[in-house]
């Protein structure tokens, strides 16, 4: 993000660093080659879900013979205080399936305070709140190992859906959740919320409390899920609320991290409400974190074991379709996911296989940018992850193709100065490769629809995306950049006006905390940026700063009113 301070190395610890960030993506390269490689086929399910054929003794996942009884009894030894206190989402809801995720953690602050033992977790899905109909069950194990965490690929049937877990004695809380429809399956309309950068610290989570009301059929969150930085005073720097602990780096810290932000009742209910896609950010592990190279050089003695484990943690607490990680360091975790005929998304990985940041990273600056930024070999995403995305952009046959990923896409440098170079300004040969293929596939005739939805900088933007010069170049696309649910604005009032001012800009607002509600159908694409009027106070209103609409076939945008 903007604003950020970091020392900034000599220039030979600079050259040094870069030299290392090289090597390192290439060794991250080509351990991906053994990850699962596919956009279409269903990433694995997780070993703690429930399978029918694998799950002795329970009537599992099945979606066509209703259990006879509402399976309250729970499996396993009783628990004394309820562990469910860290709520219950599903996520990465597929063609029949979707995630449920639960932990358990009767003191959520302090490590869970569960036994050492492994718990057996029932869960259940039905087409009603009040489980008379039960639809699927099963059981799942929740290992100590992880945390206590469950992630239970359920079977279910097309259409609104309702889950719960029983542990121990306990019920969990309600969510609603639905697989996604088919491949191919017409779809009249789905609203999308995208989000991301939630400050526990900087704000209550009033624009989450609206996302659950509103009831959309799927979040995208961009990262910044939870912040890593160490406990600030209430009332000092805007601070409503304190994480409470020091700056997390192991695996124990970065689990009560999340607990501590997963404690939040609207963020629960954000959860709850509907499935998530989830990718991460810079946050999830370090600020501006590069490949392995840490922001803070300082910091460079053990970074992969600190990126390790927070990989882990974040498996531990997100609703994701992918197995855990498995030890060696890396995580793929960009993946796709569809909307019958609609919508593919694509959820990007932009931290873990990037280069290191060039120019220092030094925040806002206004000089020209250091030949390394032009390096060929720079990369934002790596190969693997280029590669992939380019084959699915340039073969989708849904209406629309969605892109989920963190820093700004969209050219925003002033001259010869790149203004921020942790966004894709500071990589540019790459930016360009991607703009290329994509400009090609339709100039062919791909009937490629591309909406870029962006996280990261807190703040809120819209914009098209060019093959050529900004502001008369082709449209291949249109950005729509989601400002933080509340982590605070960092970046002078001043820029506003200077980046709105840059070809291609729509709309550029710092001031509000928020996030946009898609409204997606065969004919249009519609983005009703919402926004609280203050995130300071608990209880802070809700408005609709403007609407921004695509029309199909068009790929332009257009301010639709407020
Ligand atoms: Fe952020
Ligand atoms: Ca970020």
């Amino acid at each position: 993000m903007i604003g950020k301070t970091r020392r900034v190395p000599p220039i030979s610890r600079r050259l040094f660093l870069a030299g290392s960030a090289a090597v390192v993506v290439t060794a991250c390269s080509g351990d991906d080659e053994a990850s699962p490689p596919s956009t279409t086929e269903p990433v694995p399910a997780p070993p703690t879900s429930a399978a029918p054929a694998t799950t002795a003794g329970e009537a599992t996942t099945t979606t066509d013979a209703p259990t006879t009884t509402t399976t309250t009894t729970p499996p396993g030894p009783a628990l004394e205080r309820d562990p469910f206190t860290l709520g219950v989402a599903s996520g990465d809801p597929a063609p029949g399936t979707v995630v449920l995720w639960t932990r358990l953690a009767p003191e959520p602050l302090t490590g869970g305070r569960m036994p050492a033992d492994d718990v057996e977790v029932r869960w259940e899905v039905a087409a009603s709140e009040t489980f008379d109909d039960v639809e699927a069950s099963g059981t799942a194990v929740a290992t100590a190992a992880h945390a206590h965490s469950v992630h239970a690929v359920a079977m279910v049937g097309p259409g609104e859906r309702w889950y719960r877990f029983h542990a121990g004695g306990w019920t969990s809380p309600v969510g609603r959740t639905s697989a996604a429809p088919g491949p191919g399956v017409p779809v009249e309309r789905v609203r999308v919320a995208s989000a991301s950068c939630q400050h526990y610290e900087d704000g209550w989570y009033v624009a989450h409390r609206d996302l659950a009301a509103q009831r959309p059929d799927l979040v995208v969150f961009l990262g910044d899920y939870i912040y890593e930085g160490g406990a600030g005073e209430v009332g000092v720097d805007g601070n409503v609320r304190t994480h409470g602990t020091p700056e997390v780096r192991t695996l124990e810290e970065y689990r009560d991290r999340y607990a501590r932000y997963k404690s939040d009742p609207d963020l629960q209910a954000a959860h709850a409400a509907c499935p998530w896609f989830v990718t991460w950010d810079d946050h999830e592990v370090e600020n501006n974190y590069a490949g392995t190279v840490p922001q803070d050089p300082a910091d460079a003695p053990g970074f992969a074991d600190r990126r390790a484990a927070a990989y882990h943690a974040w498996w531990e607490h997100q609703p994701v379709a992918l197995p855990p990680p498995d030890g060696s360091g890396t995580y793929r975790i960009h993946r796709a996911g569809t909307w019958g005929d609609l919508l593919t998304l694509a959820m990007l990985d932009g931290r873990q296989y990037r280069s290191d940041q060039t120019c220092g990273d030094v925040g806002l600056d206004l000089d020209p940018a250091c030949p390394e930024t032009f390096d060929p070999a720079r990369t934002m995403l790596g190969d693997e992850q280029e590669a992939w995305l380019l084959d699915l952009l340039s073969t989708g046959t849904a209406t629309w193709h969605a892109i989920g990923q963190q820093t700004v896409f969209g050219d925003t440098t002033l001259g010869p100065a790149v203004l921020n170079h942790d966004q894709w300004d500071g990589y540019p040969v790459q930016r360009g490769r991607i703009v290329e293929r994509i400009a090609a596939a339709q100039a062919a005739g791909h009937a490629l629809d591309l909406v870029v939805l962006t996280g990261d900088i807190h703040f809120a933007g819209a914009g098209m995306l060019r093959h050529g010069p900004r502001g008369t170049g082709t449209p291949i696309g249109v950005e729509l950049v989601a400002t933080s649910i509340s982590s605070g604005g960092r970046i002078d009032p001043a820029v506003q006006e200077v980046v709105k001012a840059i070809p291609d800009i729509l709309d550029v607002e710092l001031e509000h905390r928020g996030y946009i509600l898609h409204t997606v159908t065969p004919e249009r694409w519609s983005a009703e940026y919402r926004m609280a009027e203050t995130v300071k106070e608990p209880d802070g209103a809700m408005y609709v700063h403007a609407t921004y609409e695509i029309d199909a076939g068009t790929r332009t945008v257009r301010f639709a009113g407020t």
